[in-house]
């Protein structure tokens, strides 16, 4: 079904307004222009939220998260970047299997299961889309979706 995903974005981010305000993260979306999509709303709101909340759990204090959102004649792009911890290289390759977290100790004081990024994996593949993953330790984080505007399951 046809998605507005602006207002996809807008409704995760005030949903996750809250928490991103606990830890004391500012949370920032941006939206260059209106998109819509053949998406599965719930799945594809999952993705995201989990993203987005790995953004804010592992950050750092006055830290930011920058959500945006583009497009091309063929695709839509969500890009999620923190200022947080950062992901060691040799992690990288494995954050999206199932359970598997960086064993760092600031890392393993923060609570999870390690189920969402494969989570997220499996529905933007659903949607015949991409997910990739660019860190630097101690610097931060972003990943990249890329979604095909109309797909057919
Ligand atoms: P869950 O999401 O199931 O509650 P989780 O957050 O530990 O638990 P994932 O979301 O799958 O699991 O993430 C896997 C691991 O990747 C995390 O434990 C964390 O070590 C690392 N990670 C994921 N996103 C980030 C990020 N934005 N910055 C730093 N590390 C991250
Ligand atoms: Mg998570």
């Amino acid at each position: 079904e046809e998605k507005n995903i602006n207002e996809l974005l807008e409704l995760i981010v005030k949903r996750l307004r809250p928490i991103a305000d606990q830890h004391e993260v500012e949370l920032i979306l941006e939206t260059f222009k209106p998109v819509t999509a053949q998406v599965d709303e719930t799945k594809l709101s999952l993705a995201i939220s989990n993203l987005i909340e790995n953004a804010v759990k592992y950050n750092k204090e006055d830290g930011w998260v920058r959500i945006s959102l583009n497009s091309d004649h063929k695709y839509f792009y969500v890009k999620v970047e923190d200022s947080g911890l950062g992901i060691p290289e040799e992690d990288q390759e494995h954050i999206f299997e199932r359970f598997y977290r960086v064993d760092k100790s600031h890392s393993r004081e923060i609570g999870g299961t390690g189920l969402g990024l494969a989570i997220t994996r499996s529905a933007i593949l659903m949607h015949r889309g991409a997910v990739k993953v660019y860190s630097k330790e101690g610097e931060g984080t972003t990943f990249t979706v890329r979604i095909p505007l109309s797909y057919t399951p």
